[in-house]
């Protein structure tokens, strides 16, 4: 029986957040040891463990099937392989910094600058649309004291809080691109390939739905339970159980974790009392 092969970075930010999403997709395998191929034991799959800017050549050339990048890394690359799914983990912008003691003065402060960064591509792609004339210094890592050295004026890198720009005595003046890690595909894959693709795609769905969602429990007197309906945007109506205490319900439905802060203050205000949040394991929508 064919495997579909995944990319996966060996070591660095994807890492952790990609071995966890399998995991939390219920695929087992033994990782460890600077192994650079590991099988899993209940799912037909097949992880390579590479360096995060080889995998969009290894997919691209079909050596894995699929991959997990940030779409940095891919957009720089110019490959032309589809993202298949976004994951919504390891966010970052690619931004230019100056030295924090420039009054910056908007984009033509580019014009005639030595800008470094590993992102060239990107980089003059953004300088080019917003019709600046700048040169750039390409290299591959430690960009943030190229201004420092004298290398630069200023850089172009990944910021995530920017708190290592400031460390290094650089502010934040442009935000060039957002990425965020994407699980990318090779153009044409068996349909055996394509099926076990899809059911990964549907086991990370439901990882991601049920992180993104938390059940809530609540008790309330009969009469409030209308407005607090209203309150509750829950994926379908609630589920309302009568307690033992007369004229008391105890209503279940489940809510997005970004909104259940605002939705519980008002909650209260409504009424409702008891109130528990539960973590979902997974969800199926
Ligand atoms: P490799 O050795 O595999 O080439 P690397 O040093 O090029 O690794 P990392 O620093 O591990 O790359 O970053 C991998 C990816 O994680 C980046 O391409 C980006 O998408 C994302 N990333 C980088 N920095 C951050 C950050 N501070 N916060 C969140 N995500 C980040
Ligand atoms: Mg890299």
């Amino acid at each position: 029986m064919s495997k579909l092969k995944i990319a996966i970075q060996k070591n660095g930010r994807l890492s952790e957040n990609s071995l966890e999403l399998l995991k939390n997709c219920g695929i087992i395998f033994q990782n460890g040891g600077g192994k650079l191929i590991a099988e899993a034991h209940n799912f037909p799959i097949e992880i390579l463990f590479l360096r995060d800017d080889d995998i969009p050549q290894y997919v691209e050339q079909g050596i894995a099937d699929v991959g997990i990048i940030g779409e940095n890394v891919l957009v720089e690359s110019q490959k032309t392989i589809p993202v298949v799914e976004k994951l919504g983990f390891s966010t970052c912008r690619l931004s230019l910094a100056i030295p924090k003691n420039i009054t910056y003065s908007g984009l033509t402060y580019f014009n005639n600058k030595r800008v470094a960064t590993s992102y060239p591509n990107i980089l003059s792609h953004f300088f080019q649309s917003q019709k600046i004339n700048a040169s750039i210094e390409v290299i591959s890592g430690s960009v943030e004291i190229a201004t420092g050295v004298g290398l630069a004026d200023a850089i172009c890198d990944i910021v995530s809080s920017g708190s290592t720009l400031l460390s290094n005595g650089l502010k934040e003046v442009e935000k060039v691109f957002f990425s965020q890690a994407v699980l990318v595909a090779k153009a044409l894959m068996s349909p055996e390939k394509q099926n076990i693709l899809e059911r990964l795609i549907f086991r990370i769905r439901a990882v991601r739905s049920a992180k993104e969602n938390k059940y809530i429990l609540l008790n309330a007197p009969n009469k409030k339970l209308k407005k607090i309906q209203k309150i509750l945007p829950g994926m379908n109506s609630p589920t309302i159980l009568p307690l033992a205490q007369k004229g008391w319900s105890s209503l279940h439905s489940v809510i997005r974790e970004d909104t259940f802060w605002d939705v519980i203050d008002e909650l209260k205000l409504a009424g409702a009392e008891g109130i528990l949040i539960i973590p979902i394991e997974k969800m199926i929508v």
